[in-house]
């Protein structure tokens, strides 16, 4: 068992390990909660988890009860988000009670904005159950939904008070998500190198999950602290996104997001080694990293993604903010004007 502490605007702890959702009776007592929990899970996790998870929750002295929605990004909307709300109404939830997130990224949005507004915020809780959630969504608290006219359009930050990452539910993660998973995994393997890109180069088991998880959710820790200090740190975590983004919105979301992340570092990596900045024992050992992982893909040619870098969220004025990769565990934050993005990623 592994523990990470974030200190964000609140402190909390992140358990990672084989059976650490058993914990979460005995956790939650020590963390002085009591009475209502609902366990917000969705029609793939639920019929899987959901049942041990109330167990346990019942033995320590709690009521528990299960909100299920249907998989899938298309619930995370503003219907279910007031289906949610309107169950804890009913169910006459108070202040005092709490919300427990299981499952993948989509639960863990949708279920910490309902425990983030519901009576102007009630205690919440996170128990994600995929990769990619565990290594980047669980910690952070950024929680939100999607409207018709964009994704996680309304949302809020609300930390949750603790996170458990139960390393045995991956057992019955498809392999597609835990691919999906690798690609953001590959954003932490590149910015911090060492033991995390090791890892990741001999290749995800069940014997270094654990630590895997550890350092990815302790990298992204270090990395939001030292935001508070030194300005703009955070925006290292979107290594790779910049081109993600674009691919998403071209392909519309038929690319998962953690794929997409991985052409993102891969296309970072080729234009870092064309403009003579990463070595080239560096640049092979990241396109080995992406091989070895089903990772190495070549998704739509640049040229044709640059005019969508405009729209995204890190543009700011005529400038955009690139992850720029000048080694592996040293990626820099570099400043290209928007009219010159074409001539700066030719090669890439
Ligand atoms: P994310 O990739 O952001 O975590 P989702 O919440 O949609 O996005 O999860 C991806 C998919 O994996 C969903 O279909 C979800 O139901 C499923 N899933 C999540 N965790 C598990 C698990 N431990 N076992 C089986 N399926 C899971
Ligand atoms: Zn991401």
């Amino acid at each position: 068992m592994k523990n990470v502490v974030v200190h964000a605007s609140t402190s909390y702890e992140v358990v990672i390990g084989s059976g650490a959702s058993a914990l979460i009776g005995e956790k939650l007592k020590e963390l002085g909660r009591t009475g209502k929990v609902l366990i917000v899970s969705d029609s793939n996790v639920a019929p899987l988890y959901a049942e041990g998870v109330a167990d346990e929750l019942v033995y320590h002295g709690f009521e528990p009860t299960i909100f299920t929605f249907d998989a899938g990004e298309e619930s995370k909307n503003l219907s279910t988000y007031g289906d949610v709300l309107a169950f804890l109404a009913e169910e006459g939830f108070t202040r005092t009670d709490t919300v427990l997130a299981l499952g993948g990224g989509v639960v863990g949005d949708l279920a910490g904005f309902a425990a983030a507004t519901y009576m102007r915020g009630i205690h919440f809780i996170n128990m994600p159950t995929s990769l990619l959630a565990a290594i980047d969504s669980s910690v952070g608290g950024k929680t939100a939904v999607d409207m018709p006219q964009g994704k996680n359009l309304v949302g809020a930050f609300y930390q949750p008070e603790l996170v458990l990452f139960d390393t045995d539910f991956m057992k019955t993660l498809p392999y597609d998500e835990i691919r999906n998973g690798l690609g953001e995994g590959v954003k932490y393997a590149v910015l911090e190198g060492g033991e995390i890109f090791s890892i990741l180069d001999a290749g995800l088991t069940s014997e270094n999950l654990e630590d895997f998880i550890a350092l990815s959710v302790d990298a992204k820790r270090r990395i939001v602290e030292a935001d508070e200090k030194e300005g703009g740190q955070r925006k290292l975590l979107n290594l790779g996104h910049t081109v993600a983004h674009a691919v998403e919105t071209l392909t519309e979301f038929v690319v998962p997001h953690g794929v997409a992340v991985a052409y993102g570092v891969r296309v970072m990596a080729r234009l870092a080694y064309e403009r003579g900045e990463l070595s080239e024992e560096d640049f092979y050992k990241i396109e080995e990293l992406l091989l070895g992982n089903d990772l190495a893909l070549e998704l739509n040619p640049v040229e044709e993604l640059i005019p969508y870098f405009s729209a995204d969220k890190k543009k700011a004025g005529q400038v955009l903010t690139l992850v720029t990769i000048a080694g592996i565990g040293d990626c820099r934050l570099t400043n290209v004007n928007v009219e010159d993005l074409p001539r700066y990623f030719e090669g890439a």
